[in-house]
């Protein structure tokens, strides 16, 4: 099956981009995604095509209008009716990789670029559609936060990793980060790969893996790390754990 990305925007010329090189590049022209464009300015019904008014209520920049968006959204719903419908904004709902996971294992999706200072909020109540934010900081399109959501799915879909690499055990797959990695030369500039690592022991290499997964998440992410203390202390053998430990 082909995972079809439907993306709503005003620079088509952007698409695939960087999507059109390695990894995600070989899968585009193995069949294994698609990519098409809408151009959102085509559904302009004025004589200058314009996408865009003032803001209400005042202030700066400008609001992409929700007729003419919503036009758009139509025709893309028309075109594939079961695809998610995404837009990207720094309102939404921060990206995660367990949605990401869920959005490869669909069809595929319909995502709306945004530009000046977004949509149109009643945009939201009129159409099913998800917003969705790639993190706490603001780009000046979502064309670029579109490409971000596509590779972080286009890489999880069937053949495109191969089968030696699933990536069951990268960052955020068990809501952790993952481990640290070396590699040759065994030393550099004065610093060495752990021992463990050299020492063929693969329950070792194992237990060290996860201390360090689990010593670099509470220091780096304290976020994620209470999260996922949380959720081990609410599971059955994380309530033994606490009783045997008082
Ligand atoms: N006025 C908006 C705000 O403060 O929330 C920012 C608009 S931004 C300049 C223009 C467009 O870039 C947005 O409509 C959205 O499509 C995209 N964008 C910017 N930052 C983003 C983020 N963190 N995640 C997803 N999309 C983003």
């Amino acid at each position: 099956m082909t995972f079809a990305a439907q993306i709503l925007t005003l620079y088509p010329e952007m698409f695939p981009g960087p999507l059109g090189q390695s990894l995600a590049g070989r899968a585009l022209s193995e069949g294994r995604w698609s990519c098409d464009t809408i151009q959102i300015r085509d559904f302009a019904t004025d004589k200058h095509r314009s996408v865009d008014d003032t803001p209400a209520g005042g202030g700066a920049g400008m609001v992409l209008k929700p007729d003419v968006v919503a036009a758009a959204v139509d025709h893309a719903i028309t075109r594939q009716p079961d695809a998610p419908i995404l837009a990207m904004t720094p309102r939404g709902r921060p990206l995660t990789q367990e949605r990401v996971r869920e959005l490869a294992a669909g069809p595929g999706v319909t995502i709306l670029c945004g530009r000046f200072e977004g949509f149109d909020e009643r945009l939201f109540e009129a159409r099913p559609i998800e917003p969705v934010s790639i993190g706490d900081y603001v780009l000046s399109g979502g064309e670029t936060a579109a490409i971000v959501l596509l590779d972080a799915c286009i890489r999880l879909l069937p053949g495109v990793m191969g089968a030696a690499s699933s990536g069951d055990e990268e960052s955020f797959e068990s809501g952790l980060l993952e481990y640290p990695h070396y590699t040759r030369p065994v030393e550099w500039e004065g610093r060495t790969i752990p021992e463990v690592l050299r020492s063929g022991d693969h329950a070792k290499i194992a237990a060290w893996r996860k201390q360090r997964a689990e010593e670099d998440t509470r220091l780096r992410r304290p976020d994620l790390w209470e999260r996922h203390s949380g959720a081990r202390d609410q599971s059955p053998s994380g309530a033994q754990r606490k009783k045997k430990d008082r």
